[in-house]
């Protein structure tokens, strides 16, 4: 194999794991899949809720609206506004550290229990 080819093989295999890194997993919840890659890549607007809703939700129109009606306004306001652990967060070591996705069914855009909405008010 020439060099050239072998570099644009190289390229094409790195293009093809950055695709697989930010694919969320088969049956994985938003809020689990926005956890993660905040941990990869942290926030960077609304990235991950637009790429998963693409994905995997394509119908779900309301979804961003719905988040900013819960005040989460980029990826990480996610898990200071909206969603929290049900689990003890000192026991992990930080939000991209959390237990596998323990699932949603196909285009929902709930989190999966490993989640729970962050109540405010008095
Ligand atoms: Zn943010
Ligand atoms: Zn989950």
């Amino acid at each position: 194999m020439e060099t050239s080819d072998l570099v644009l093989s190289l390229e094409a295999e790195l293009r093809l794991a950055a695709r697989l890194l930010i694919l969320p997993a088969a049956g994985e919840c938003l809020a689990c899949y926005v956890a993660r890659m905040l941990g990869e890549f942290g926030c960077t607007g609304s990235r991950w809720v637009l790429h998963y809703r693409d994905l995997r939700t394509p119908r779900a129109t309301a979804l961003v609206r719905r988040l900013q009606d819960m005040g989460v306004y980029c990826d990480c306001q996610m898990f200071q506004n909206a969603y929290r652990p049900t689990l003890d967060l000192d026991s992990v070591a930080g939000i991209g550290e959390l237990p596998p996705c323990l699932g949603v069914r196909a285009g929902s855009t709930r989190p999966c229990t490993n989640w729970e909405r962050i109540r405010r008010g008095w």
